[in-house]
């Protein structure tokens, strides 16, 4: 027998959650070949995974990375966690569909996460085109957004589809699921996400039952309104007739900390009367999103130019004042009340005020909080992101164990090394997994080994209904993680969030190794996966 690569003499954690077990692996190609003791025979290269556990390679069931992929194709910061595969277009964002002449409104709409994509296409199945002929280092699980599908029909309006409208956003739907996407996301918090009705989202759903097709829900506020907005979201599978995946599981600013509880009672409660609803966590009590999203809805109605307009109107400045002003102090939004040293400036076209904080700002130019907030997403043109701190460490860690959760980052993938870097993002980028294996399993004790890994690997590929992927098993793609259960840990911090893991030596992807000690192979090895 002759393979290409063995695994010899580590501990296989086969992502079922079950014990882990003393055993080679071997890998034939792009599909895993055989899994026992001592596995003898012949093969092109051996790995001695002495001391170190050997997984199936992390499923991201929650990212971003659909929007910097064709600058950063490599995907290194999310291989080098152990990420294998990455779930996109998440949120309400996908870079396709575009409709005819809608790809400026495209571009600035999603520039402001990291990156104006080129949208040199026009239907879904173009974009999954484009997005093979990069060749990403990751398998990627495409979404279509929701935000995209009110784009291509509706435009940036605050209003309803008409009839028509809304029959073009289920036919573009189904042609994204035909070509090869998932499912659909919505934004419930972002323009123009926010503006869909239930049923809008309801009848989306049904269009795409037949086909076997996900909702994947960042639901309508994560803050006051988080309740009902758990109960939309549940809704809308259960009308729909899909199953649902609640995006980043949080309850955020300080006033709401106390419904974490509730809100996973709610999924357990809808998994009891036979729906199929899960959630995904990333393990920080910090959240990230464009600043614009600190502006009320009614700022974002007609899309960024709109936007700018009023920002600039010094009427609407007020009224958005009165809206959103708490006692003066703090600012209140749907994703939940901040303290103005509570936003981080993460990136910006002025690097020198990467890092900051409002309250910062503030001082640095003399104006008001709300007025500087204002001016430097005016002056920026919304192209900036912030870092929110808004959770409470205690409910990430209720949130984490849950037995209904999985591990998604909600990030970008990025590099490090020689070339700028874009400010200070979000240490998700770098740290999602090892931290969830470094300091919730290891140190904080919450959780096993073996779930630690399940809740990265099986249990959301058993939630995409991936058929090869998420476990170890014999004649399943080569996809491993391997990490060191006493050294794996993250090494990205918000004030210096460009910096890789420690403890995981080799990551494998179809086969190929792209993590291989202290070299990165940034080798086209990953797929576009289709159902
Ligand atoms: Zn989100």
């Amino acid at each position: 027998m002759t393979w290409s690569l063995l695994i010899k003499n580590g501990t296989v954690v086969d992502g079922s959650g079950a014990p882990g077990t003393a055993a080679d692996v071997a890998l034939e190609g792009d599909r895993i070949a055989a899994i026992g003791p001592n596995l003898a025979g012949e093969s092109a290269r051996t790995i001695d995974a002495t001391g170190l556990m050997v997984a199936p390679g992390f499923i991201d069931i929650h990212s971003h990375s659909d929007l910097v992929y064709d600058k950063c194709p490599g995907a290194e910061s999310k291989v080098r966690q152990g990420v294998t595969t990455e779930v996109v277009g998440m949120c309400g964002f996908s870079p396709g569909p575009i409709a005819p002449g809608r790809t400026e409104a495209v571009r600035d709409w999603i520039g402001g996460i990291g990156n104006k994509p080129p949208a040199t296409w026009q239907t879904f199945g173009e974009y999954l085109d484009f997005l093979r002929g990069l060749g990403t280092s990751v398998n990627v699980v495409q979404f279509v957004g929701h935000g995209a599908l009110r784009l291509a029909t509706v435009g940036g309006e605050n209003r309803p589809p008409t009839a028509d409208e809304q029959r073009q956003m289920e036919r573009l739907l189904v042609e994204g699921l035909d070509a090869g996407a998932w499912g659909y996301s919505t934004g419930l918090v972002y323009a123009p996400s926010v503006y869909a009705s239930t049923e809008e989202l309801i009848a989306l759903a049904k269009s795409m039952a037949a086909r076997g097709g996900i909702y994947f829900s960042h639901v309508r506020g994560e803050a006051g309104t988080l309740e009902k907005a758990y109960e939309e979201a549940i809704r809308i599978g259960e009308q729909g007739g899909v199953p649902v995946q609640i995006a980043h599981v949080k309850a955020s600013g300080r006033e709401n900390w106390g419904k974490m509880e509730r809100a996973l009672r709610m999924i357990s409660d809808a998994r009891a009367r036979g729906l199929e609803v899960t959630g995904d966590v990333y393990p920080y009590p910090a959240g990230s999103t464009k600043m614009d999203n600190l502006l009320p809805p009614w700022m974002h109605d007609g899309g960024t130019a709109k936007l700018l307009e009023r920002l600039a109107d010094p009427a609407a400045r007020e009224r958005a004042i009165a809206d959103c002003l708490i006692g003066g102090e703090r600012w209140g939004s749907s994703s939940g009340s901040y303290g103005w040293d509570e936003v981080m400036i993460a990136t910006c076209s002025r690097p020198e005020l990467a890092g900051k904080n409002l309250a910062e700002l503030a001082r640095l130019t003399g104006r008001e909080p709300a007025h500087a907030m204002m001016d430097f997403v005016l002056s920026e043109r919304a192209g900036v992101s912030m870092v929110g701190f808004s959770q409470s460490e205690e409910n990430v860690a209720i949130a984490s164990a849950d037995p209904h959760t999985m591990i998604g980052s909600d990030s970008l993938s990025l590099h490090s090394g020689p070339g700028p870097h874009p400010g200070k993002p979000h240490p998700r980028s770098y740290g999602t997994f090892p931290r969830v294996l470094g300091v919730y399993c290891r140190e904080k004790r919450l959780f096993s080994w073996e779930t630690a890994v399940h809740k990265m690997t099986g249990m959301p590929a058993r939630k995409l209904r991936l058929k090869d992927r998420g476990l170890l098993k014999s004649g399943y793609a080569a996809d491993l993680a391997l990490f060191d259960p006493k050294t794996v840990r993250d090494e990205a911090t918000f004030p210096d969030p460009h910096r890789h893991p420690a403890g995981i030596p080799y990551v494998v992807v179809n086969g190929q190794v792209v993590v291989d000690g202290p070299r990165y192979n940034a080798v086209p090895a990953g797929r576009v996966l289709t159902r």
